[in-house]
């Protein structure tokens, strides 16, 4: 069982401090005691947190990534944003306030025992980090895609879908920037926007130093940005998003299983879907990622 599990993560990070035989041990050194207290551990943290003690910090000389345990598979529906609250509940945890720009936002539990642990280095290091985007159901990503596709939310550059006839054309500018229902990574809870939804922002001042610190420390504790340049990524699947953040721990288990077992059947329910398959968005933009988060 260990060693399916350690298969189907194929986990690695930049500096490869996780090695299988690494996540082998803690699995077999894993007790009641460890990473799936989540609710205690968060309540920890988070009292801690909000009220800036150092008594008990995060132990940034132990390796946070190797107290890890692979997480099981996800069921199809979870993967599509489609999993029933009460199912959904058994993996998400509700951000804290002080964590995110609004309230009720939702994430996979393991990537916010994470994010946490992150924020509270980034704050030692005068570096801010504001959850803007978290969990989003495949309604709600049906609600943005369809915005956009009737022309009530404009596009980057200000173009209007409806101006774009052929549909195919149509729904390749919608997904620059936006993912089609039941193809978003923001369904699985693992992954996060940070700070600006505009690449702009993180190119000078504060956003800037926010960035530099993301991409040098993000990784340790377990995050990667999933759309870089297009240039690095073969030209394909989504502009570059400097804010968008993804817990590889949870979602590249998540993105294997997806390639398993979610087809084009799946994609279906909302204005367009029928592109799909014709712009190959599985192919494309599910799988056109960075490859250090693969
Ligand atoms: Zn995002």
């Amino acid at each position: 069982m260990i060693s399916r599990t350690l298969r189907s993560i194929g986990y690695k990070t930049k500096s490869d401090s996780v090695s299988i035989s690494s996540l082998i041990e803690s699995e077999k050194t894993k007790s009641s005691d460890n990473t799936r207290n989540f609710h205690i551990e968060n309540q920890d943290t988070l009292s801690t947190m909000s009220t800036e003690k150092t008594d008990k910090p995060y132990n940034k000389t132990k390796n946070y990534l190797e107290m890890l345990v692979p997480p099981e598979k996800p069921q199809k529906d979870m993967l599509l944003g489609k999993a029933q609250p009460s199912q959904r509940d058994l993996l998400m945890v509700s951000v804290a306030p002080g964590f995110a720009n609004r309230d009720g936002l939702l994430m996979h539990r393991d990537a916010y025992d994470a994010f946490l642990k992150m924020h509270q280095a980034a704050q030692q290091e005068g570096i801010s980090l504001t959850i803007i985007s978290a969990y989003r159901s495949f309604d709600h990503q049906k609600r943005i895609w369809e915005n956009k596709w009737n022309g009530q939310q404009v596009l980057s550059g200000n173009i209007r879908a409806t101006d774009i006839a052929d549909p195919e054309e149509r729904a390749s500018e919608i997904l620059r920037f936006s993912s089609m229902p039941g193809t978003s990574r923001h369904h699985w809870g693992t992954d996060i926007d940070i700070n600006s939804l505009n690449n702009s922002y993180f190119l000078s001042g504060r956003g800037k130093k926010e960035y530099d610190w993301l991409k040098e420390n993000a990784h340790k504790y377990g995050f990667c940005q999933p759309y870089t340049q297009r240039s690095d990524r073969n030209n394909t699947g989504y502009e570059e998003e400097k804010w968008h953040w993804s817990y590889l721990p949870v979602a590249s288990v998540y993105l294997e299983t997806y390639k398993d077992s979610v087809d084009y059947e799946a994609l279906k329910g909302f204005q367009g879907w029928q592109t799909a398959k014709a712009l190959s968005v599985i192919e494309n933009y599910v799988m056109g990622i960075n490859k250090e988060c693969l």
